[in-house]
């Protein structure tokens, strides 16, 4: 590929490459940054500038760019055997040795792995098996999930329904007569009659207004409910205290399921390997994750059940049916062998501890951008955060979108070596796990002067 020069790079990618979410109008214009070289917490373009990578890739390159010891775990597969087929009563060595580590590594009971390619796929397959489970044991209307507005589940035809982030329906249809949404745990904006609750009876609310709905919808119809433990995309809303468990509480009080996405927050992001469990105290019904299950190296997801579902699913349904679901590469060997490297440096370097212990200083950092005008709430814990930018911080007031403000602070990073992810203008940040505190210091002091820059163009 390196015969091609930097402007041909730049434009094969603008004339063909259909990119995901992306504003095609400034696009034309613009064309993309390639970038080209990766090592460590640092990625280059193809122009040679080297930027810190403060959004790992996109939430995913956990363990850093560039490590020579998944190169040679991806090699070593790819020539001892690359492929084969994982259907019915056919299987390879990484991906049984995969579902065995994940087994280990997930709370209580969820034993058990369906492999898919990325996270959208993990949550189709567990709104696709939790209608099967419910089939199998003769409850066939509970059909319904509930998600959130504001959560990102992801880009199939279901897991765009299940994802409630309104600015990602326009002009898509969505398989919504499945899904119902219900108010997102946003501490800052707190919907009409609950801006002045306490913490504590922000949760009561939440928890009464997920209760009332299903009461409406009937507990007969209502399947699951999914959330992520932080909620990522919809721009890193954090829960009141004591939300997730009382949600899965409920959850158990209906006879519905729980499913985690744990797409973004599993493999270490708030110092955990998986997050429901351990910081937040319920154990889901399901599991999804992707992302930092390879650090990104190579796409792979898996959606984890509980022994008691799994117990009815792999019941025969009837004479010579089967459980109907899969992927050509379920369980492909190459990725499982790099999440079985990736799982091993993560173990080794002791990244959930480095997370444990650098984690609350990134998120210091990130506070005390919180002295800007600009800066309304920064949220978040350890290597997820959130910076949201207002027109006036009293008000909470937002800019105009044609402002493009979050945008802005992204080019002043970019021109300062630093990448960071504008999400309308929540500036977001989810750096690898193998960030130092000196990394840290070098993001926030660019991201600091950038939010400055733009505050003064503003006038
Ligand atoms: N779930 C969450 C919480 C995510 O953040 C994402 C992607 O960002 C997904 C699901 C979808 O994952 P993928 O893009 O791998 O399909």
């Amino acid at each position: 590929m390196s015969e091609f020069t930097h402007t041909e790079f730049f434009e094969m990618d603008k004339q063909h490459f259909i990119h995901p979410y992306t504003d095609f109008s400034t696009f034309q214009d613009e064309g993309s940054q390639v970038i080209s070289h990766s090592e460590g917490v640092y990625v280059t373009d193809t122009e040679g500038k080297p930027y810190l990578d403060g959004i790992a890739g996109l939430w995913c390159v956990n363990i850093g760019h560039g490590r020579r010891e998944m190169a040679e775990a991806i090699s070593n597969q790819v020539t001892t055997m690359e492929y084969y087929n994982p259907f019915g009563h056919s299987t390879n060595k990484p991906a049984a040795q995969l579902a065995a580590k994940l087994a280990e590594l997930s709370p209580g009971n969820l034993n058990h792995v369906f492999y898919g390619c990325g996270g959208s796929v993990a949550n189709d397959t567990a709104v696709r098996l939790a209608h099967y489970y419910f089939n199998m044991k003769g409850l066939h209307s509970k059909k319904k999930i509930i998600s959130r507005c504001d959560g990102y589940h992801g880009s199939t035809y279901l897991a765009a329904a299940l994802t409630g982030i309104q600015g990602t329906k326009y002009g898509f249809d969505a398989a919504d007569n499945l899904v119902e949404y219900i108010s997102a745990a946003n501490m800052y904006r707190r919907p009409v009659g609950a801006e002045d609750l306490t913490e504590a009876q922000y949760c009561d609310f939440l928890i009464d207004e997920f209760e009332n709905h299903i009461l409406q919808l009937g507990p007969d119809n209502v399947a699951a409910f999914i959330a992520e433990p932080i909620m990522g995309a919809g721009g890193v809303l954090v829960a009141p205290a004591g939300y997730h468990k009382r949600m899965y509480d409920t959850c158990k009080k209906y006879d519905m399921l729980f499913i985690a996405d744990e797409v973004v927050t599993a493999f270490g992001r708030l110092g955990a390997m998986v997050a429901s469990e351990e910081l937040y105290g319920y154990t889901p019904d399901m599991l999804c994750m992707a992302k930092g299950l390879t650090s990104g190296y190579i796409p792979l997801g898996a959606t984890m059940l509980s022994d008691e579902i799994y117990q009815v699913i792999s019941k025969p349904q009837c004479e010579g049916g089967l459980l109907s679901h899969g992927f050509t590469y379920s369980g492909h060997p190459v990725a499982c062998a790099a999440a079985l490297k990736n799982i091993e440096i993560m173990e080794q370097e002791k990244l959930c501890e480095h997370v444990q212990e650098v984690g609350p200083y990134f998120f210091e950092q990130a506070q005390k951008l919180a002295d800007l005008p600009i800066v309304g709430d920064v949220r978040g814990s350890h290597f997820m955060v959130g910076i949201e930018l207002v027109s006036n911080k009293a008000e909470k007031s937002r800019f105009p979108v044609t402002a493009g403000i979050g945008q802005r602070v992204f080019k002043h990073c970019q021109e300062r070596g630093v990448i960071v992810r504008p999400v309308g203008d929540v500036i977001v940040l989810s750096p690898p796990l193998v960030m130092t505190r000196d990394q840290t210091d070098i993001l926030f002091n660019a991201l600091y002067e950038s939010i400055a820059a733009v505050t003064q163009e503003l006038g």
